[in-house]
């Protein structure tokens, strides 16, 4: 069994309001939101940050975006959402498994904290 939290997600161990999935990405809702509209999109294979899955998978990074825009269109936000990768633990991410953040439905301000 994985030790990874969305790898286990992807698998259906841990279970997810998943509102997209195909064989390169799932997107579930994040169990804590920070916005009307807040959706995690994942590649279902295990890279632990976007510099690796860029680096190792550069056109699963750009289906990984494509997702996040279908995300952003199905749930209404058209062309006006924020999409945000924490990379790294000093500015915030805190499961090392590539993910999106696909934010919207909300007023924003920039720069972000
Ligand atoms: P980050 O801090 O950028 O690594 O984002 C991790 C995100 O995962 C946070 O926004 C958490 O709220 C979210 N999260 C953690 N566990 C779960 C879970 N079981 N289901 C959905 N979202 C989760």
């Amino acid at each position: 069994m994985s030790d990874c939290l969305f790898c286990r997600i992807v698998v259906g161990e841990i279970p997810a309001d998943i509102v997209l999935r195909n064989d390169d990405v799932v997107a579930f809702r994040d169990i804590n939101p920070q916005a009307p509209t807040h959706v995690l999109v994942i590649p279902t294979r295990h890279f632990a940050t976007l510099q690796e899955l860029s680096a190792q998978a550069p056109e699963l990074t750009a289906r990984l975006v494509d997702g996040a825009a279908t995300v952003a269109a199905d749930a209404g936000l058209g062309d006006a959402y924020r999409l945000v990768f924490n990379t790294g633990e000093a500015v915030g991410q805190s499961v090392f498994h590539v993910h999106g953040h696909v934010l919207g439905g909300r007023e924003f301000t920039w720069p972000p904290g």
